[in-house]
């Protein structure tokens, strides 16, 4: 048997995990042993990279048996069946103490079913969710572990030092115990799908109404920037506004056929949070967005519907402006939407989870990195136990300052017969959660008389049923 001589080890061999394996190299003191399945892919990679000085292992037990320890490997294959497979053979040559964490974007209960069926071996199991793609992996990414909290007394060190780094701090921190680091990661996904169709809404208001050519959004955008919707999604929208085809000379935007995809955890987001209770309608709308547009049939089948009238924009400033100030109040909306669901998520599952944090490592690495998380933190960090980011100062006070813009925003957005549903449901949102009464009083009423479902008063305790004339 050789020496030990690796403190950390990655599985799998594709984009994600060889530019982690390549990142964990760069940092003084490490030393990284890589394993693939198919072992000539991890061969090439270590020829590619003789920088990395990596450890090639040929089998999962030289695998174990390169690392010191605790040993320490990050899984990072392809999620699901493939992923409980390396756990299942890392698991027969690894021992008590050791830790394995996968780095793949594995759905949180099935992490939660892991780390239960890990423990009893005695080897810590870490879902550790990781954002920011094949740069960020590479470059430093935005990690969200989850586990122990003895498995990241070893880990997080680690971590720490090839995450990304925002303001000083590394954008790494213990989320919670088992699932929690997938869950928020998740979540994540979740926020960062509504950001997205924010932006292509306010993408879509600005070239319909206003008529603005692609590169004129793009300076839009790049004027935004530099304010409070400083962020890398409003950044890199600049740059893919400004993008010329090369065959055609067109915008590439005008040439990219409009059915948005999508892997899934955008799905998971929203199929996570109906079963919470928590409405996160922005992100829901945003799924539905992609959905609907990749429905050519459909699509074609409604062409000829009528729309909405002609809308002239009288005042082009002042409409962008407008416009602005709808995203940035929508914005919060989803991100307000998205903290409710943590927030629900942890109580469920018995998480402590700092808000606060999770804003703070989400400013770097990761794609919804942007100067306003700073707020969040700050709101969180005034009121741990904030019930509604929205209605945190803050956050009331921008709100209350975009709401004129925002109302008329989507006023002009359903005259013109443009699709908002983003920007419209946030709007939805805020007003319901403002409203002194909803006419959920109605429905109460409407189920008690259908189903004798009882409803309860204002003025009394109790449980009520009553005899409706309709009854039969
Ligand atoms: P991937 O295409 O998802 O997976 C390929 C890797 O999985 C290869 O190393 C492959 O080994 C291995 N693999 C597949 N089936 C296997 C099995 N049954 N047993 C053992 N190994 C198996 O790779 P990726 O794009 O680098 O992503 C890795 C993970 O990171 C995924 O969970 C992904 O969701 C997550 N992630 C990806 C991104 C991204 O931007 N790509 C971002 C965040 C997270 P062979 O070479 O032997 O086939």
């Amino acid at each position: 048997m050789s020496q030990p001589q690796a403190n950390i080890g990655v599985v799998g061999m594709a984009v994600m995990g060889s530019n982690l394996a390549r990142n964990l190299a760069s940092r003084e003191g490490n030393t990284v042993a890589i394993y693939n399945r198919s072992v000539d892919k991890a061969r090439a990679v270590a020829d590619a990279h003789p920088e990395a000085g990596f450890l090639v292992a040929e089998s999962v037990q030289e695998f174990a048996d390169s690392l010191a320890r605790p040993r320490t490997a990050i899984i990072m294959v392809k999620a699901g069946g493939p992923t409980d497979a390396v756990i299942n053979q890392l698991v027969e040559v690894f021992e008590p103490g050791d830790i394995i964490v996968d780095g793949g974007n594995a759905l949180f209960t099935d992490t939660i079913r892991r780390e239960q069926a890990v423990r009893d071996t005695g080897i810590h199991f870490v879902g550790a969710g990781i954002s920011g793609g094949e740069e960020g992996a590479l470059n430093g990414p935005s990690i969200m572990p989850g586990g122990t909290a003895e498995s990241y007394a070893t880990l997080g060190p680690i971590l720490a030092t090839i995450a990304a780094v925002a303001e000083g701090e590394p954008c790494v921190t213990h989320v919670g115990t088992d699932g929690a680091g997938h869950f928020v990661k998740m979540i994540h996904n979740g926020i960062e799908y509504a950001d997205m169709q924010l932006i292509a809404e306010a993408y879509d208001l600005l070239r319909n109404v206003a008529g603005l050519s692609a590169p004129e959004i793009a300076d839009v955008f790049d004027e935004w920037n530099r304010g409070e919707l400083e962020s890398y999604l409003i950044e890199i929208t600049a740059e893919v506004l400004r993008q010329v085809d090369a065959a055609t000379g067109q915008p590439l935007v005008d040439v990219i056929l409009d059915q948005a995809g999508s892997k899934g955890t955008g799905v998971w987001t929203v199929q996570t949070a109906l079963g919470l209770g928590v409405p996160v309608s922005g992100i829901a709308e945003a799924v539905f967005a992609r959905a609907l547009s990749s429905k050519p049939a459909q699509r074609a089948a409604s062409r000829n519907l009528p729309g909405g009238g002609t809308v002239t924009v009288d005042n082009r400033d002042a409409f962008i402006e407008d416009v602005r100030q709808a995203l940035y109040a929508s914005k919060i909306v989803a991100y307000s939407q998205g903290f409710d669901a943590i927030i629900e998520g942890a109580k469920e599952y018995g998480w402590d989870i700092k808000k606060g944090d999770i804003a703070k490592i989400w400013r770097g690495g990761c794609i919804i990195r942007a100067q306003f998380l700073n707020r969040i933190t700050e709101a969180y960090a005034q009121d741990p136990n904030l019930v509604v980011l929205l209605a945190a100062p803050y956050f009331r006070d921008a709100v209350t300052q975009a709401q004129d813009a925002w109302r008329r925003t989507i006023i002009t957005a359903v005259q013109a017969g443009l699709p908002t549903p983003a920007f419209s449901s946030s709007l939805a949102y805020y007003d319901g959660l403002r409203a002194e009464r909803l006419p959920a009083s109605l429905v109460q009423g409407q189920r008690d008389f259908f189903g004798a479902h009882t409803y309860k008063r204002t003025d009394r305790d109790g449980t009520f049923h009553t005899l409706w004339s309709g009854d039969r």
